[in-house]
């Protein structure tokens, strides 16, 4: 490469996946420039940023090829393997290598210039001289207490296999409890005495405080950095600089970060990796947790999955002898897991006036722990008051106008909202169709619930009960998550009514009593993932009881159920994940469903049901003339539970092949047609609004 020489340079782009523009273009740069080097490059009328991708070479340029107009020289070029994750997820996720690119880089890079660029970076180096450059090895870990001798054993384990192989994947399945974190911070800790970046991600924002907490508490003077989407622009684009320069030693994020750029990576921690949130729902629809075990290959870094209730795809795997399976199953100082009630509903007394959530039984229970002074948490997997009003009269039910569902009724404010558009309008004070002023609610969400509790534990001696409410509604502003949380921890609350919200990670030490109002529904969804998901539900809220060593012995997840015969809650009353996990892959491989097979989905959106279904179908027609037709099967398309969201018509129609390399190969071919369908069939394709695929769907 000579420098002087103008030469060709291939650039990925931020261009939509729908005009074509997904693989690299070519550039005229008057300098060379190494791949990964950020640049500003002209793309139609407006100017974008891009990532070189391959480096100049010297074919004649052809005539009128563009300029690179900046080059961010500054920012030392994104390495080698960050570019081939990027790279291995755009050809996976089948999405614009450029688009992905910059979906995953700090927004704040595409705004600024190369001086300012070098100005953030002088303030990082700077900040971080002026930090103690090292830890006191003297102050590092003070007073640790010793590994309980599973934990030894996991790490004993752990150690080997990072000795007999080139970067493990581990799966470490500890009960809730059991100190899965302790794991975590001494695999890191090795890691960093290796001079090596850690990676942690977790599922949710929410989580992130104290786990930060607790590796900032463990690592004294180590730098410890978050990627979020609840930072500014400015923290994230800082913190993704201090790990991308090497000057953070720790990084620990949600799905996002999986993607962070981090030239000394040595390991990745997935938290509660079968966790859904890691799987991003829009644009490139990755999976952060399949990516981290990619990455870990690429990088020779160690990935460490963790979780109580693993997913089936990871526990086959681990089954097969493809991840090292390390098994914590006690909990940290000896607490016995929850004893498991299962309520039968079919034997209560049937409640008159739609009350009835919560039988006689547990209204019981919820009151001797209040006489104790323990607590208990109740969960409902569903907001607001009532997901519908209803008149009597008429038959009025309360739908939304732009979606195929029902408003639910918010109490607090008078609404009814919509939770798949927003449409929100006060609640009408009488029937909308025939006057009748006598509208009521059907069924209960947690507003509801929180409101019965407090009439059923209504008491005529003492003090009345504390009830607090932890879901979307009552923590939108911010901070108020801490401050009620705060209250259970000091022990101002006796009864805490959530959403799943309040099942994950929360460490509530006085808590004895965790009770699932209503989650039959799971057990019959059309999801074939479904039941999977309650499980691990399940055992995640149960594991939120008797975590203090003191309680344990009586703590107790209680099941309002319908089905108490149902197979998966005879395994939750043992505790018997791997019975379940067996069960369930019988099922999964006798209807050849993942692992046993690949899925995508293609989606469409229209104006109407018909215009959706029309594509789907001129793409199935197309995809029987493609080479590797053979090897997937089409099905019909269909629409999803909820077809009509905003005045949007959604349909879409399942790919199934037996072998993963089989799909891949065959929608590398599929999808570019697709295209070409798109814009030359005027009729029917035109009115599609858009579409788009997702490998490796969640939901189907
Ligand atoms: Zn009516
Ligand atoms: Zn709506």
């Amino acid at each position: 490469m000579k420098p002087a020489e103008s030469g060709v340079v291939q650039v990925a782009v931020e261009a939509p996946t729908h005009t074509g523009l997904g693989a690299p273009l070519d550039y005229l740069s008057e300098r060379p420039l190494s791949p990964g080097t950020l640049v500003r490059v002209p793309l139609g009328k407006r100017e974008v940023t891009g990532i070189v991708w391959q480096g100049a070479h010297h074919e004649a340029a052809p005539e009128g090829l563009k300029s690179v107009t900046e080059a961010l020289a500054a920012l030392p070029p994104l390495g080698a393997a960050w570019c081939e994750l990027v790279a291995f997820s755009s050809g996976y996720y089948q999405r614009g290598v450029g688009e992905l690119a910059m979906a995953v880089l700090p927004p704040e890079l595409r705004k600024l210039d190369d001086r300012q660029i070098a100005n953030r970076i002088a303030k990082l180096h700077k900040a971080s001289a002026a930090a103690p450059a090292s830890p006191d090895p003297g102050s590092l870990q003070p007073e640790l207490p010793p590994p309980s001798p599973e934990q030894e054993a996991a790490l004993a384990r752990l150690a080997e296999a990072e000795r007999t192989g080139d970067a493990p994947t581990v799966l470490l399945h500890g009960v809730t409890g059991s100190g899965k974190t302790e794991v975590y911070l001494r695999a890191a800790a090795k890691a960093l005495a290796a001079g090596k970046q850690v990676l942690v991600l977790v599922p949710e924002i929410n989580l992130t405080p104290q786990l930060e907490a607790r590796f900032a508490q463990r690592f004294a003077g180590r730098r410890i950095v978050a990627q979020h989407s609840g930072l500014t622009p400015a923290q994230r684009l800082r913190h993704w600089l201090a790990a991308h320069l090497g000057l953070a030693d720790l990084v620990l994020g949600t799905r996002l970060a999986v993607f962070a750029s981090m030239p000394r990576l040595g390991l990745i921690v997935v938290d509660e990796e079968h966790d859904p949130s890691y799987k991003q729902q829009e644009g490139a629809r990755y999976s952060a947790r399949d990516l981290a075990v990619y990455r870990g290959k690429l990088e020779h870094a160690t990935v460490l999955l963790g979780s109580a209730t693993p997913s089936l795809e990871t526990w086959q795997r681990a089954n097969e002898g493809r991840y090292v399976r390390l098994a914590l199953a006690q909990r940290i100082g000896g607490g016995a897991l929850p004893a498991v009630r299962l309520v039968d509903m079919n034997a209560m007394p049937k409640a008159k006036g739609g009350g009835g959530a919560l039988s006689p039984p547990l209204v019981a229970a919820l009151q001797e722990r209040i006489a104790r002074g323990e607590q208990s948490l109740v969960f409902l997997n569903r907001r607001g008051y009532a997901p519908v009003l209803h008149c009597g009269e008429c038959g009025w039910k309360s739908a939304c106008p732009h979606c195929s569902a029902w408003r639910v009724f918010h109490k607090l404010d008078r609404s009814l909202r919509c939770h798949h558009c927003g449409f929100s309008e006060r609640v009408p004070r009488a029937c909308p169709e025939c006057g009748n002023l006598d509208i009521s609610p059907i069924g209960r969400g947690t507003e509801r619930l929180e409101e019965q509790l407090a009439e059923l534990l209504r008491s005529e001696t003492g003090p009345p009960a504390r009830i607090a409410r932890i879901d979307a509604d009552s923590t939108r502003t911010k901070g108020s998550l801490e401050s009620q949380l705060g209250a259970v921890h000091a022990g101002d609350v006796d009864v805490l009514v959530g959403t799943q919200m309040v099942t994950k990670g929360h460490d509530f030490r006085r808590v004895t009593l965790v009770a699932a109002v209503n989650p039959d529904g799971s057990l019959f969804s059309s999801d074939f993932r479904a039941p999977e998901r309650l499980f691990a539900l399940l055992l995640q809220a149960g594991g939120r009881a008797g975590r203090d060593a003191a309680h344990a012995a009586r703590s107790e997840l209680w099941v309002q159920t319908w089905h108490p015969q149902h197979a998966l809650y005879a395994a939750l009353k043992r505790h018997d994940f791997e019975a379940f996990a067996a069960s369930q892959l019988e099922e999964r491989a006798a209807a050849g469903l993942p692992p046993y097979s690949s899925l995508a989905l293609l989606r469409a959106d229209a104006r109407t049901p018909e215009a959706a279904r029309e594509f789907l179908q001129a793409a199935a027609e197309l995809a029987a003339t493609l080479p590797g037709a053979d090897a997937v099967m089409l099905y019909p398309p269909v629409p999803p539970v909820v077809a009509r969201v905003a005045d949007v018509e959604r349909m879409q129609m399942l790919i199934e092949s037996p072998s993963r390399a089989a799909l891949q190969r065959f929608l590398a071919i599929w999808l570019p047609a697709i295209h070409t369908l798109r814009r030359d069939r005027a009729a029917a394709s035109q009115r599609v609004l858009r579409w788009a695929v997702d490998v490796d769907p969640l939901a189907i």
